[in-house]
C-alpha cells in the first residue's frame, strides 16, 4: 500500500508501508529524527487516482459540447 507522508502540513514524500504508522516511521528513520508533526494518507490503488474512467479526464460526454455524465464535467472519477 502506498501512503502520502505530510510534514507539519506539507507533502514530503510517497512511501510503500503496510500501514499509516510504518509508513511514518520510515519518513522518520530517513529524517533521523529532525522532523515535525507527521501524517500518513493512504493513496487508493490507482494508476490514475482522481482520472474519470468514462470521460479520461475531459470531463466531456459522448455528444459535443455536453458534460460527462459520470463526473458531471470535472474530469476526476470519484466513485461512488
Ligand atoms: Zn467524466
Amino acid at each position: 500500500m502506498n501512503y502520502e507522508v505530510f510534514i507539519d502540513g506539507d507533502f514530503y514524500d510517497e512511501v510503500e508501508a503496510p500501514s499509516s504508522a510504518d509508513a511514518c516511521r520510515q519518513v522518520f528513520d530517513r529524517l533521523d529524527g529532525h522532523v515535525g508533526e507527521m501524517q500518513a494518507e493512504l493513496v487508493e490503488g490507482s494508476d490514475e487516482p482522481g482520472i474519470c474512467p468514462a470521460c479520461s479526464g475531459s470531463g466531456e460526454g459522448q455528444n459535443e459540447g455536453s458534460r460527462c455524465h459520470y463526473c458531471k464535467g470535472r474530469g476526476e472519477g470519484s466513485p461512488l
